[in-house]
């Protein structure tokens, strides 16, 4: 049931996993519409991007609408559901059959793959019927995925770990994101709780974390956590404070990056720091889970080639066993386009990996 050339059962029992069951829409009817397009939607506290596309991660067409949360989580689906049906609407009648919808949103997916949980920024969708409402609205099965899984994917399928078996993503925003393909398929582990890398305990009973731990990756690495760090231990001396001050800002880690490209020392230390701390997440995964590749976004991309991946495949490769093959350590490809394509991984995964349907 895994193959992408399901047989027709195979299609019915994931369509049903998928949110048609017992929605009045016939599985039956979406059977000859397979060959039609993908909807991605990308929803993010503050935007909402819709892209229509193919299999290959070709963007047919595209819009991005303000989330704008009205505290109903319903209210605020059917708005992104009109934007979805007017975006669908002004393509050619032969391109207007969608085979599937796939999701990214921010907060957890719950164990059976229809609900978002507790998902920041987005006030009264905590528990919303995210792939049922969409899937009642759109007309065709929904696939929902947190948006660091949402991005490992677009980065497996059109990015930089395309064609390979088994990668790790890893995010460092405000918090840290990771994702898990393993095997050629996302791996979400029991409750669809894998892949929280941002959680692994580097410190044992260490700075408290968001989550409500102790010493995770996340408290040391996160955005929000270095920017607590900054706070406390900038010199004012050092160019991180100055470029703080022109924007009238708290120092945060892209002042870091800016300075450490400038050579200030103190931004230098910091990622160096940074790195290390890094190096360390990477070895332990590498160690359990063997990735061909490791695909880093954000503070890595932005840092480069000289102050994070240089020192970080040079820390990883003495402190994991050797390989016939070194693991690679690439950033993210996609850079602005993520927000197009993670929608469009998570509906290219529930086609080609269907996840069997859940159990009553
Ligand atoms: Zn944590």
């Amino acid at each position: 049931m895994r193959a992408v050339s399901a047989t027709p059962v195979a299609r019915l029992e994931r369509l049903g996993a998928l949110g048609l069951a017992n929605r009045g829409l016939t599985p039956i009817g979406h059977l000859r519409s397979l060959r039609g397009v993908r909807l991605g939607i990308d929803i993010g506290g503050t935007k909402t991007a819709l892209a229509l596309g193919d299999a290959e991660g070709r963007v047919i067409a595209h819009t991005r609408v303000p989330t704008a949360p009205s505290g109903d989580a319903l209210r605020d689906l059917a708005r992104i559901a009109d934007a979805a049906r007017e975006l669908v609407a002004q393509q050619p009648a032969g391109e207007r059959a969608l085979e599937i919808v796939g999701v990214s949103l921010p907060g957890g997916v719950d164990p059976g793959g229809g609900f978002v949980r507790k998902p920041p920024n987005l006030p009264g969708w905590d528990g919303a019927p995210v792939r049922d409402t969409l899937a009642r609205a759109l007309g065709a099965p929904v696939a929902l995925e947190n948006d660091a899984n949402a991005a490992a994917l677009a980065e497996w399928q059109f990015g930089a770990a395309r064609g390979t078996q088994h990668a790790v993503f890893l995010t460092m925003s405000t918090g840290v994101g990771g994702g898990l393909i393993l095997g050629g398929r996302l791996h979400r582990g029991d409750a669809n709780l894998a892949g929280e890398i941002g959680h692994l305990p580097l410190v044992w009973g260490g700075e408290p974390c968001a989550c409500g731990l102790r010493g995770c990756v996340e408290a040391y690495i996160g955005g929000a956590a270095w920017s607590r760090r900054l706070a406390r231990e900038t010199p004012r001396a050092s160019l991180v404070a100055k470029l703080a001050a022109e924007e009238g800002a708290a120092p945060r880690p892209e002042h870091v990056v800016a300075a450490a490209h400038a050579g200030d020392a103190f931004a230098l230390a910091e990622l160096a720091r940074f790195n290390e701390l890094l190096a360390q997440t990477l070895c332990m995964l590498a160690a359990v889970l063997s990735p061909e590749i490791f695909v880093l976004g954000t503070i890595a991309v932005a840092a480069g080639e000289r102050l994070c991946f240089a020192p970080l495949r040079e820390r990883v490769r003495a402190n994991t066993w050797a390989r016939p093959q070194p693991t690679r350590i690439v950033p993210a490809a996609l850079g602005e386009r993520l927000g197009l394509l993670a929608g469009l991984g998570v509906a290219e995964e529930a086609l080609r990996n269907p996840e069997p349907a859940p159990r009553a």
